[in-house]
C-alpha cells in the first residue's frame, strides 16, 4: 500500500521553550509530518543544541525574534512567570495573520499578560493540554503524551474563528481531544483536579521531611504505604508550579478554603469515633476513581 503522505496543517511554527511540554509538541509534529519547519527557542544554548541533537528542531536560535519571526503559529511553552518579558521581545516581529497559543496551566493570567501585547492582526489562541509528569527538559518529552488527553483553549471575547479552528486541528492531529471553556472556568477547575492535589502533595512530602530524621529515614523506607505517590506528584518543576499558584491565586484559595473544612469535618469524625461518616466518603471517593478509569484517565502522568 502506498505511505499516505503527511499532511501539513501550519508551514512554520516556532516554539518558545523546549522542555516537557515544548519537546513532546515538537517530537508529535515531527512524527506526524504536521509543519515543514519548525524553529526552537529557549533559555539556554544547551537545551537547543540538544533539540538538534534530538532531531526535533529543523533551526534552532537564542534571539526570539528570529525563532518566531516567519512563523504562522508561534507556541509559548515555558513557566507563565516569563510570558510578559517574552511577548514584549516578540510582539513586534509577529507576521501579520500569525497564530500566538500557549500551554500553561493558568488561562486568565495569561491573557492578562499576553492579550495587550498581541498586535493587530494577529490572533491570540490560549490553551492547556492536561498532559503532564514530574519530569522537565528536552529529553523528557515523547510523542504520545496528549493522546487522548483533553486540550482546553480558552480564547479571549471575539478571536478569530478560524484561527481557533486551526489551534483545535493542530492538537487533535497530536492526538488530544479539544474543549473550548471560558478562562475563568478552566482556573476554577484546574484550581480543584490539579493545582489543589500538587499543594497537598507539596506540603504532605514537606511535612514528612521536616520530622525527626530517623522518622524521615522510615517513612521513605516504607513509602509503598501511599507516601510515594505523592513523591511523585512533589517532585514536578518548582519553577513552574511557583508560577501557577502565583498566578491563579484566588481559586486555589476558594478550593483550598473548602479542602480545609472538609479535612476539619474529617478531624472530627476520627476524634468521635464517627466510622460511619468515614464510611460514606471513602465509598464516595471509591466511585470517583471508577470514573476516572472508565473516562479513560487514570494513565500516570497528569
Ligand atoms: P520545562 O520542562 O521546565 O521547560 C521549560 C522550557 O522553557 C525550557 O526549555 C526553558 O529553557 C524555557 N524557558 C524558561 N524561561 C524562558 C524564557 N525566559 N525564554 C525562553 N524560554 C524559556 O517546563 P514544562 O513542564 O515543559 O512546562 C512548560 C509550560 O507548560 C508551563 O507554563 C506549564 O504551566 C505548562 N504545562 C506543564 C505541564 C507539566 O506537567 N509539566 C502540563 C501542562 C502544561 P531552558 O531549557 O533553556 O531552561
Amino acid at each position: 500500500m502506498p505511505q499516505q503522505k503527511p499532511k501539513i496543517l501550519l508551514e512554520r511554527i516556532a516554539l518558545i521553550g523546549i522542555g516537557l511540554i515544548g519537546s513532546s509538541i515538537a517530537r508529535a509534529v515531527k512524527r506526524g509530518g504536521l509543519t515543514a519547519h519548525i524553529s526552537v527557542t529557549a533559555r539556554s544554548q544547551e537545551s537547543l543544541d540538544k533539540a538538534i541533537e534530538l532531531g526535533i528542531a529543523d533551526s534552532v536560535t537564542l534571539d526570539k525574534v528570529d525563532a518566531v519571526k516567519e512563523a504562522d503559529l508561534v507556541i509559548i511553552c515555558s513557566p507563565i512567570g516569563a510570558y510578559r518579558p517574552i511577548i514584549e521581545t516578540i510582539a513586534p516581529s509577529l507576521k501579520p495573520g500569525a497564530i500566538v497559543s500557549d500551554v500553561g496551566s493558568v488561562k486568565q493570567a495569561v491573557i492578562r499578560d499576553l492579550a495587550p501585547h498581541i498586535p493587530k492582526g494577529v490572533h491570540l489562541v490560549p490553551a492547556h493540554p492536561v498532559a503532564g509528569t514530574e519530569h522537565s527538559g528536552p529529553e523528557a518529552g515523547f510523542a504520545e503524551l496528549f493522546e487522548n488527553r483533553w486540550c482546553i483553549i480558552t480564547p479571549p471575547p471575539d478571536t478569530n474563528e478560524t484561527a481557533i479552528e486551526q489551534v483545535s486541528q493542530f492538537w487533535q492531529a497530536l492526538g488530544a481531544n479539544i474543549e473550548i471553556m471560558e478562562p475563568t472556568h478552566h482556573d476554577l477547575v484546574m484550581a480543584m483536579t490539579s493545582h489543589l492535589p500538587h499543594l497537598i502533595a507539596y506540603t504532605i512530602v514537606g511535612t514528612a521531611t521536616d520530622l525527626e530524621k530517623s522518622l524521615t529515614n522510615e517513612v521513605i523506607k516504607f513509602s509503598a504505604g501511599g507516601f510515594r505517590d505523592f513523591t511523585r506528584i512533589a517532585a514536578s518543576d518548582p519553577t513552574m508550579w511557583r508560577d501557577v499558584f502565583l498566578n491563579n491565586k484566588d481559586a486555589v484559595l476558594e478550593m483550598l478554603q473548602r479542602f480545609s473544612e472538609d479535612i476539619t469535618a474529617l478531624q472530627r469524625a476520627i476524634r468521635w469515633g464517627e466510622g460511619d461518616i468515614l464510611h460514606d466518603l471513602f465509598s464516595r471517593t471509591r466511585d470517583v476513581r471508577r470514573g476516572v478509569i472508565e473516562a479513560k484517565q487514570e494513565k500516570m502522568y497528569d
